[in-house]
């Protein structure tokens, strides 16, 4: 086989589809955000970023930044090995401890990443308890499914945030055997919210587990930024939390959190936390940091709530087809892969605006869209810009306008 040349044509497909993916080449600044500066075409110029998943800015917040400047002075720069032979770190106790603490739960566990927490936690349950089902929303997140698919255990789908249907796929699944019902708070291309409290008790019902994903709620959601169980009163009820220090934590890393012996049992089971290099201190402390911030500032929050309330209606108000988000994302309906990248590359050319084109696999055909993540850093000029950019681009390229 000519290797290379499957490769070649493996991409040319893609780009035939219009699918193929440029990387952004970004310079965050510090102490700017969301200003940044991109390398494009030769050229440097400075931007306003508009899709960041680092939701509240905490990336650049000094208390997060001193605890990580702290921890590399103190520490130095990895880890130094597996949780297991001698890489857990002081921070990294620290943080496990703060996260119980954020949801309430008697224990916490960390990954390197949210995808790697997903993965293993799922994989595990699945492959260790005897004949146990998975019961997935259709919407979960790659890293759940992959979970799924890995621990080789019987899986159902149910429909969309469809309580009726889990209700019916759960009924049919024998009593005895052990089930899992798999699902997200936020889903973060929509930007709808899951029935939770519903699903909890169809699940309890059943004598079921709960799976929940707050990786796009946590820091955002609730009164101590513990996520949508928490604003919704039950996260007591949830068995398995799982979470990213990555989005609205603005570090990096991922973790469960629930009962002691839970969390034990992944930690002693699971192989993508026990085969694999514990995360830098300064990074658990940075984390650490910022979840600490985000449990006490709820106006952020509130600021953060209140930009994206006011982006939906500036855009609604002058026909800009955004979809019916409840949270705190934007998206905006383009319905074609080329026309979509068109309309990003027009507002990144002509107007400094960077907006990723989101595009198959992340979401379905023929919904392409653009997704705004307005953060409490965005101001009422970044807004007018944005706005009236948007405009320019509907016009040129001739996208459809809201039904
Ligand atoms: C981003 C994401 C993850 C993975 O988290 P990382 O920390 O980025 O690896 C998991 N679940 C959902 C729903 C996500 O969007």
């Amino acid at each position: 086989m000519d290797y290379q040349e499957f490769f070649e044509n493996k991409i040319a497909a893609l780009k035939t589809e219009g699918r193929y993916r440029i990387f952004a080449d970004l310079e965050r600044h510090a102490g700017a955000f969301p200003k940044a500066r991109v390398r494009r075409d030769g050229k440097i110029k400075d931007i306003t970023i508009w899709c960041s998943n680092d939701y509240m800015g905490m990336g650049q917040n000094p208390s997060t930044l001193a605890a990580m400047h702290e921890a590399i002075d103190l520490c130095g720069a990895g880890a130094g090995g597996t949780r297991n032979i001698s890489g857990t770190n002081h921070f990294h106790v620290l943080l496990e401890n703060e996260l119980a603490d954020l949801h309430r739960t008697e224990a916490a566990l960390i990954f390197g990443s949210g995808w790697v927490a997903n993965l293993t936690t799922l994989s595990t349950l699945g492959r260790m308890i005897p004949d146990c089902v998975f019961v997935s929303d259709e919407k979960n997140h790659n890293s759940m499914i992959e979970g799924i698919i890995h621990s080789r255990a019987e899986k159902k789908i149910f429909k969309h945030n469809d309580v009726a249907h889990l209700d019916r796929c759960l009924g049919e699944i024998e009593p005895d055997r052990p089930k899992l019902v798999a699902f997200e708070s936020v889903y973060s291309m929509d930007g709808d919210i899951s029935p939770i409290g519903e699903i909890c008790d169809i699940a309890e019902k059943y004598g079921a587990m709960t799976f929940l994903d707050e990786v796009h709620a946590v820091g955002m959601y609730g009164p101590t930024g513990a996520g949508v169980a928490e604003r919704d009163g039950h996260m007591h009820r949830i068995t398995v939390i799982q979470g990213t220090l990555a989005k609205a934590f603005g570090v990096v890393g991922g973790y469960i959190a629930g009962t002691a012996a839970m969390c034990d049992f992944i930690r002693s089971y699971g192989t993508g936390f026990i085969f694999s290099t514990a995360m830098p201190p300064p990074v658990a402390a940075a984390a650490r940091a910022s979840v600490r911030y985000l449990k006490e500032h709820n106006e952020l929050r509130e600021r953060h709530q209140e930009r994206a309330a006011t982006l939906k209606r500036r855009l609604r108000e002058i026909n800009i087809p955004v979809m019916p988000s409840v949270s705190h994302i934007v998206p905006v309906l383009v319905g074609d892969p080329v026309l979509c990248k068109q309309a990003s590359d027009f507002l990144m050319d002509s107007h400094d605006i960077y907006v990723q084109s989101i595009n198959y696999p992340t979401v379905a055909r023929g919904t392409e869209r653009l997704r705004f993540t307005p953060s409490p850093l965005h101001t009422d000029a970044d807004m007018d810009h944005l706005v009236e950019s948007l405009a320019k681009a509907w016009n040129r390229l001739g996208l459809k306008a809201a039904a």
